[in-house]
């Protein structure tokens, strides 16, 4: 019998290419009838990449993205706040990658037909619940043709933010949580700031920009593709109505409340302005919960811990979830006792990530610590934040998230 997996994101489609790396019958049920290349841009931590190489995936994500170089924050006037390496530069022996959701997404769907036949994903087959049956699972699948109960030995539930299967696990959960933040996405041909392959975060938590290069540079037109993010935080309780992540918006709406961070080094308004199609998302997660796994049903990627995209960790982690749940169906069978080894062994983590990106945890935490401390004038930063506050900083989060250099090179490899 086969593990049915819901759901064919980044994480349903790692999961399967998994599976069939270690032998074992799947099937994937994705919603979309057509899936298409949607979303801008996304990081993938080097602990990701290292299991995407591990899967033989190395020139593709060379043809999808490109190799970050460093990670900076700065202040909304454009002064630097603190720097650092990233990926092979910063000593990791694989790089960090930043990649369009959507190439990324495309290619490792391509990645699953080629390896394991087309036969092995079902589209437009939206999951709508499950029941164990002590053998295994019987799952509720919605799709043109009707309504059809398919059973399986296991279900493995990647189906994103909105998750059925979560939905039927919490009934009372009811939407994600939503803190004010709102979101203006884009991406922008344009000449690369800083070393051409820099991730930035400018501003503090109600007022930012994040942006960083997701394509090589054209040595014809020195041009990349440049992936954006403006951010702006307004009161919650007003509500929003919508979580597309294809809500399109005119830049006029809110591209003024950018007029004054055209830095030496990175023309704001003009980066905004340069953007063909500009998408609007609030930045939304879910309350941690304590339980990922019912009977053979298990929850990963952004089903079990969507989390804000602060820290490069929803498309990485929803990787690794993949890997994790592989390696220990590897050596404990299919079943509840796989989930559960898998579950004990990301959900802390997960949980701490997701409520340290809420608050004062995040690495983009030091943002608002100097706006705070700096009442405006940034002149004398390193008085007032010195760089070892920012330094023991930045280490505090990669030990909580698990991403030391160390722990990752010389772990061995999870499968
Ligand atoms: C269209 C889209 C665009 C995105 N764009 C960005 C972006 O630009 N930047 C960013 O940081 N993150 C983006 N994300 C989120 C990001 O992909 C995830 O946070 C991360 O990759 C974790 O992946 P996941 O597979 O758990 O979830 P997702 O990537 O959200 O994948 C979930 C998949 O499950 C499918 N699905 C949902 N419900 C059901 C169901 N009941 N039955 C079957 N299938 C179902 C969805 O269609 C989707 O393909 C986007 C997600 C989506 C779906």
């Amino acid at each position: 019998m086969t593990v049915l997996i819901a759901g064919g994101g980044i994480a349903g489609l790692t999961m399967g290419l998994t599976l069939h790396q270690i032998g074992i019958p799947f099937h994937i049920f994705e919603s979309v009838k057509v899936p298409k290349p949607l979303g801008v841009g996304i990081n993938l931590q080097p602990t990701a990449v290292r299991e995407l190489m591990e899967m033989g995936l190395a020139d593709m994500l060379g043809r999808v993205g490109i190799q970050a170089r460093d990670y900076g924050f700065y202040t909304k006037t454009g002064v630097e706040i603190w720097t650092e390496p990233r990926g092979l530069d910063a000593g990791y022996n694989w790089p960090q990658y930043s990649v369009h959701r959507g190439q990324f997404h495309m290619a490792l769907f391509e990645a699953v037909k080629d390896r394991c036949g087309a036969d092995c994903i079902t589209t437009g087959a939206r999951v709508s619940g499950f029941s164990n049956t002590g053998s295994g699972v019987c799952v509720s699948v919605e799709t043109e043709a009707g309504h059809q109960e398919i059973e399986g030995t296991m279900l493995i539930a990647a189906d994103g933010i909105h998750s059925a299967i979560r939905a039927q696990m919490y009934p009372d959960e009811g939407a994600p949580v939503w803190g004010g933040a709102i979101m203006w996405r884009g991406t922008t041909v344009a000449k690369p700031f800083l070393t051409g392959a820099s991730m930035i975060l400018a501003g503090h938590d109600t007022h930012r920009f994040v942006s960083y290069p997701i394509t090589e540079t054209d040595p014809q037109t020195g041009c990349a593709t440049i992936n954006w993010i403006a951010e702006k935080t307004v009161d919650p309780t007003a509500g929003f109505s919508k979580e597309d992540w294809n809500r399109q918006i005119d830049i006029d709406l809110f591209v003024d409340d950018f007029t004054d961070w055209a830095f030496d080094w990175l023309d704001v308004p003009a980066m905004i302005r340069g953007a063909g199609t500009v998408y609007e998302y609030p930045m939304i997660d879910r309350e941690p919960v304590d339980c990922w796994t019912d009977g053979c049903v298990t929850l990963i990627g952004d089903a079990a811990h969507a989390t804000y995209p602060v820290g490069s960790s929803g498309a990485s982690q929803a990787i690794l979830d993949a890997r994790i749940l592989g390696a220990a169906i590897l050596e404990y069978g299919i079943g509840e006792k796989a989930a559960q080894i898998y579950e004990a062994q990301v959900r802390p983590i997960a949980n701490r990530v997701t409520l340290a990106n809420r608050g004062n945890g995040g690495p983009d935490a030091v943002m608002q610590m100097a706006e705070d401390r700096c009442g405006g004038d940034f002149s004398h930063l390193d008085a007032v934040l010195p760089y070892a506050d920012r330094a023991a900083h930045a280490l505090a989060f990669k030990r909580l998230a698990g991403l030391s250099v160390d722990g990752i090179n010389k772990r061995p490899s999870i499968i």
